[in-house]
């Protein structure tokens, strides 16, 4: 047997999910790390999960490559030796690494909402833009106007970090802006502003 075959053969998708720290319940069912589940609609059987939210499936292996940003390799080799197979075999560094968030969960969740938060903000930002500029050189300017100009770029930088940047940046990304309250008082801005008919006009996707 290969490293793949022996991983798939001595541990489940649910024992994986578990030993990373996801909930699963009686029946298989978890919230999936894939999406933004608020009730579970991740199943997993003994060789193979699928998403009812989501779409994702594959096996164990698949999983834990999803799970830590791993190559299929890579997750392989996690698995090995976090389930103590084949220890004749030295693992890689990217294996061997603990995850930075114990629960990796808990982070895509907290990411998500970073993320949507960040996104609202954004097309509210490139609306005041538009809606708000002056129409001559010596009209006061609005603080709509004045405020998209000066945090566009760097609410624009933020997203796309969370969109594209390696796991590693990603999760310092979310811990600040978490431990810094930005992510905070933005919700509570958007959602005044939403309150007052000035914000959320239009369904945007992101
Ligand atoms: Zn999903």
């Amino acid at each position: 047997m290969n490293l793949f075959e022996s991983v798939k053969a001595a541990v489940t998708v649910r024992q994986a999910a578990e030993h990373y720290g996801l909930e699963v319940g009686r029946n298989g069912m978890t919230r999936c790390p894939f999406h933004d589940d608020r009730h579970p609609s991740l199943k997993l059987n003994e060789s193979y999960f699928y998403c009812f939210g989501c779409g994702a499936t594959g096996d164990v292996i698949d999983f834990v490559a999803r799970l830590f940003g791993l190559s299929s390799y890579e997750a392989a080799q996690k698995l090995a030796y976090d389930f103590g197979i084949d220890p004749d075999k030295p693992p890689t560094a990217a294996a061997l690494e603990k995850p930075k968030y114990p629960l990796a969960r808990a982070f895509r969740q907290e990411e998500l909402h970073c993320q949507r938060v960040l996104c609202d903000y954004l097309h509210l930002l490139e609306r005041w833009k538009v809606q708000y500029a002056p129409n001559s050189p010596d009209e006061v300017l609005d603080d709509r106007f004045v405020e998209a100009c000066q945090m566009l770029d760097r609410i624009e930088y933020l997203a796309d970090i969370l969109a594209f940047a390696e796991l590693e940046v990603r999760v310092k990304t979310v811990d600040m802006l978490c431990k810094d309250g930005t992510i905070e008082r933005l919700e509570e801005r958007l959602n005044r502003l939403g309150k007052e008919g000035d914000a959320h006009e239009e369904p945007e996707i992101c």
